[in-house]
């Protein structure tokens, strides 16, 4: 039972509810006491809030005795993590009132004649039916969050790519910076960062809860580029799923792997310490960053891990197997990954020149996803901006070569579709899509 209330947790909990859905609702908040009368309403009750879109919510309200006299509450949005939200309890009567200051929330019911359902409204701008039903242990749903677990489910939708951006350096209002999704065994993997990734995981939410997502796993880094992980900056605090697949915040476990330190660029290592420095805190009294103090807000500090990686192997869960292999571009390191689940063959290329480490790693792949910059570099090669990448003369004699079951262009610089797919066409004639962003494969 929480003794001590916390005053000061305003300023974070306009972030925390950023990161949640239109229909969201928590904060941490304060203790307030109340009368205490006749009908004993101690316990736990619990009931479905229904927002005007998507899933359900579930409640739990936890009320209890406070010290000297009165009720108190905690409040749980289940489906939305599992922090307690308090709330101030009053019962006059039949009529139950709370008070959830935090969320700027109330909720009104009235009890029946038994204290076992209690028939009532909801209120966080826009009133919503909540009605709670007074249960005991053993039918009270789990408050905690749910464990994480790589245990394939049975019945759980194929493997799937969905572009969170196209990318290339230069964002449009239709191309976020690049980001691959690849959803296996209910989680989100994400291959590369870049700009605009979170807003595009938002979008992508229904289409998320049809592939029943319910996990945030790892982000793998191709190279350093900034058009390739200035992402990972929002991403370092929005890296949770809900229940309804809507990415947000709220602290966690965050896991990057990419290239390490080389000829005086930073590593992703490196990358992520300033990010924390600047943006995160860590536990501990001596260890606070300059940032939001989340501590004192109740918000559950990020852990980072960093990872930085060699071509092999890197990754292995019971949902995929990733492995890194040498591309060539500008920067001093570059990987492509491939990644091999239950059912599918997914290759990235990454940033690249046309390398055979793409074609050995496709090798009749299900899907690859190669980088395409301009159409021909024309007998002198590739100038300026266009070293270290692909045109779509040399794209089509990889693709010619990898045999994957379907060429995804992506990353394409200086694209210009028709001339490209008739470039490509000349060397490969299986299916070629020229990606855009919330596509699915
Ligand atoms: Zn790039
Ligand atoms: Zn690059």
């Amino acid at each position: 039972m929480q003794k001590t209330s916390k005053v000061k947790k305003v300023i974070l909990s306009a972030i925390a509810l950023a990161a949640l859905s239109a229909s969201a609702l928590l904060a941490p908040s304060v203790h307030v006491f109340a009368q205490q009368s006749a009908a004993d309403i101690t316990g736990t009750w619990q009931g479905t809030l229904q927002p005007p879109q998507g899933n359900g919510l579930r409640i739990v309200i936890k009320i209890s005795k406070a010290d000297g006299g009165g009720l108190k509450a905690l409040l749980y949005s289940i489906d939305q993590g599992a922090e307690s939200i308090p709330a101030t309890v009053t019962l006059q009567g039949p009529t139950v009132k709370m008070t959830i200051p935090n969320i700027g929330g109330t909720y009104e019911g009235k009890l029946d004649s038994d204290a076992v359902n209690l028939t009532g409204t909801f209120t966080q701008g826009a009133p919503l039916p909540l009605n709670l039903k007074h249960v005991a242990d053993a039918t009270a749903w789990d408050i905690s969050n749910p464990p994480p677990s790589n245990e394939p489910r049975k019945g759980a939708p194929p493997t799937a790519a969905i572009v969170f951006g196209v990318g290339s350096p230069n964002i449009t209002a239709e191309r976020s910076g690049t980001s691959i999704g690849i959803v296996a065994g209910g989680t989100v993997y994400l291959f590369d960062a870049g700009a605009g990734v979170e807003r595009r995981m938002m979008e992508a939410a229904p289409k998320l809860a049809a592939l029943q997502v319910q996990r945030f796993g790892p982000v793998f880094i191709t190279h350093l580029d900034m058009d390739h992980i200035l992402g990972l900056a929002v991403l370092s605090f929005y890296h949770q799923i809900d229940r309804t697949s809507n990415l947000r915040g709220g602290g966690g476990d965050f896991t990057i792997y990419g290239p390490g330190p080389a000829k005086g660029r930073l590593g992703i290592r490196n990358i992520m310490d300033h990010l924390e420095a600047a943006f995160m805190v860590k536990p501990g009294p001596d260890s606070w960053g300059k940032g939001i103090r989340m501590e004192e807000l109740n918000i559950r500090p990020t852990a980072i891990h960093a990872t930085e990686i060699a071509p092999g192997v890197i990754y292995k869960d019971a949902n995929m197997t990733v492995t890194a292999f040498e591309v060539a571009h500008k920067t001093p390191i570059a990987y492509g990954f491939r990644v091999q689940t239950s059912d599918r063959v997914i290759v990235i290329s990454g940033d690249t020149s046309p390398v055979d480490a793409v074609i050995e790693a496709c090798n009749g792949c299900d899907l690859l996803f190669h980088e395409m910059f301009g159409v021909d570099f024309g007998p002198e090669g590739p100038k300026g901006d266009a070293q270290g990448h692909t045109s779509a003369v040399e794209l089509g004699e990889i693709a010619r070569r990898a045999r994957p079951k379907h060429l995804v262009i992506y990353h394409d610089v200086n694209y210009r579709q028709p001339a490209a797919l008739e470039a490509i066409r000349k060397a490969f004639s299986g299916e070629v899509t020229f990606a855009r962003d919330l596509d699915i494969f």
